[in-house]
Order: structure tokens, then C-alpha cells, then sequence
């Protein structure tokens, strides 16, 4: 069993907060174990919760349009939330759900080791950029500890906003080259260091 499932059964067990009483299943992430992007985003919807998978429902096939816009199949990708139970009524997650929560997500980051984090809408943004607004920084990028960490708005608010959708989609049209530049960095923190002709 590789250490992605081991982990998803970690992820069913929780009981930590009042969601998972409701939950129909659990929702941990979906994707490559070795895969170099990750996309987070907030929480399972209605159809997330009956599959136990990801942008499973309409915000889920307007992100595989965008990933097919940069040539990117889903299961080259890796897909997670900041939650992993759908709130009841689709309600915007509790911020103890969040702090619960956010122990699952690290673990997915440690054992995936992206190159690259895409945050999609703002619960995923305050996690990684804290303190910012979506509005200022969508489609901006920041290296740390040799990850690019990038904010998108969230797919469903281009289904709900029409005003949105150029924005998403133009971000979206970023990622390659960044994929690309956090590849390279990632190639170069991992050479050797080069030895000088003194060196001993
Ligand atoms: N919205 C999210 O943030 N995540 C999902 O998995 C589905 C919809």
C-alpha cells in the first residue's frame, strides 16, 4: 500500500470535528503521488461528498477545462482541500475546522513534495499567503524554500461571476512558465555543490 493510501486511511479515521459526523465520505485528495503541481482548494461540495473526490461537480469540470487550456491532464496533477469533509449546507468552513484540518493537508505537501502549490479561492490563499487579499494578489507567485507558491481565484467563482472567468483563465495561462522556473530551481538545489579546484 503505497504511503499516500496509508495516510487516506489516517485521513477517514478523523473524528476532530462535527463535520465528520455528516460527512457521506471523506474527501482527502486525489492524484500522483509524484506529482509536481498541487492544486488546493477549499472544501467538498454535495458531489464531492457522495464520490469521496475533489472538484468532482460543476467547479470541478470548469478545472479540468483549465487544465486542459495548459495541457494538463488530472491525473498528472495532485488535488487536495484545506478540508476534507463537506460543511453542512455548504456553509464556508469553521475556522477550528481549518486548524483541525490542517495537519492532513501538511502531510499530503510532505509526502507529494510539490514543485509548485496553486491556491485556488481565498481559504487556500489565507493558509499559504497569509494576511492578503485574492483580489490584489490572483495570478502572482512567491518562491519559498524552492516552492512556487501561486494564488488563483476559485474555480467556481467564474461559474458564478462571469466578470471573473478572463482573470481565472488568463492565471491559469501563468502556470506553465512557473511550473517550468520551479522545476529549474528545484533541479539546481538538488546538484551537488560544485567543488572548487582547492576545495579539498
Ligand atoms: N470546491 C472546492 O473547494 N473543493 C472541491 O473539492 C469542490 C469544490
Amino acid at each position: 500500500m503505497s504511503t499516500l493510501s496509508q495516510l487516506y486511511e489516517e485521513i477517514a479515521l478523523c473524528q476532530q470535528c462535527e463535520i465528520a459526523r455528516h460527512r457521506t465520505k471523506v474527501v482527502p485528495g486525489e492524484g500522483a503521488e509524484d506529482a509536481e503541481i498541487m492544486f488546493v482548494g477549499e472544501a467538498p461540495g454535495w458531489h464531492e461528498d457522495q464520490q469521496g473526490l475533489p472538484f468532482v461537480g460543476p467547479a470541478g469540470l470548469y478545472l479540468n477545462q483549465l487544465l486542459t487550456s495548459i495541457g494538463l491532464k488530472r491525473q498528472q496533477v495532485y488535488i487536495a482541500n484545506v478540508i476534507k469533509c463537506r460543511p453542512t449546507g455548504n456553509r464556508d468552513p469553521l475556522p477550528g475546522e481549518i486548524l483541525a484540518c490542517r495537519k492532513w493537508l501538511e502531510r499530503q505537501i510532505e509526502l507529494i513534495h510539490p514543485k509548485m502549490i496553486v491556491t485556488l479561492g481565498r481559504y487556500s490563499m489565507a493558509m499559504f499567503f497569509p494576511g492578503k487579499s485574492i483580489s490584489k494578489i490572483h495570478g502572482t507567485a512567491q518562491k519559498r524554500d524552492n516552492v512556487i507558491y501561486y494564488a488563483m481565484y476559485h474555480p467556481a467563482a467564474g461559474l458564478h461571476q462571469q466578470s471573473l472567468r478572463h482573470a481565472i483563465e488568463e492565471d491559469m495561462l501563468k502556470i506553465p512558465q512557473l511550473l517550468a522556473q520551479a522545476k529549474s530551481i528545484s533541479e539546481t538545489a538538488q546538484q551537488p555543490k560544485q567543488l572548487n579546484m582547492f576545495e579539498v
